[in-house]
């Protein structure tokens, strides 16, 4: 097939964003050495990039009192998605580790799952359902995959979802844009940047 360009359909990108600490979670998705540094397993080159963006919402989240929750890709060996990527994340090893720029602190939590959404398998959303949260700020790697089927589903759940376009990264920007687009026509979520986002006082 003869290659085609297509034109990414607009999608809105909010300049402000104003959330309440209490009702809103950060999600950072995937943020493992496995994906993001050199060497790692399945490198997404991009990914080192946001790194700052995302420590700066880290800051904003652990500041005001915010959730603050990882997901952590997580396979046991033989795991059939090593078929589809090859091995990687394998539980225990340092390729699975958060990077260490991101690394949680104590009393924040973290969701070890199997698949690329953050809620399937996991307590993900009885913990934000307690805590009375219906907002969640998310960013992390891969954009069209483990992010985009964690606010798919947290959107399914009617959670408001929040996404800043320079805290997500993808293998290529057609996955990047696509991931956003779908994000924004189909789950009604706010796109909008890492340094748009207040909290309410
Ligand atoms: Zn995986």
């Amino acid at each position: 097939m003869a290659d085609r360009v297509v034109e990414v359909p607009q999608y809105e990108v909010a300049e402000q964003v104003t959330v309440d600490p209490h009702r809103t979670a950060l999600l950072i998705v995937d943020m493992q050495n496995d994906f993001v540094k050199e060497g790692g397993k399945l490198v997404v080159p991009t990914a080192k990039l946001t790194i700052p963006p995302l420590r700066h919402l880290l800051e904003l989240a652990r500041q005001s009192g915010m959730t603050v929750a990882y997901t952590q890709d997580s396979h046991l060996p033989g795991d059939p998605e090593f078929e589809l990527f090859g091995e990687h994340c394998l539980v225990g090893t340092p390729g699975w580790e958060v990077i260490e720029e991101l690394v949680p602190q104590a009393g924040e939590l973290v969701y070890q799952k199997r698949r690329y959404d953050g809620f399937y398998g996991t307590s993900l959303e009885h913990d934000l359902r307690v805590r009375g949260i219906d907002t969640l700020i998310i960013g992390g790697t891969v954009a069209n995959i483990c992010v985009l089927h964690t606010a798919g589903s947290a959107a399914l759940r009617w959670f408001k979802v929040i996404v800043p376009r320079d805290a997500i990264s993808a293998l290529t920007e057609f996955d990047l844009e696509s991931a956003l687009r779908q994000v924004h026509f189909l789950y009604r979520g706010t796109i909008t940047g890492s340094g748009c986002i207040s909290v309410k006082s």
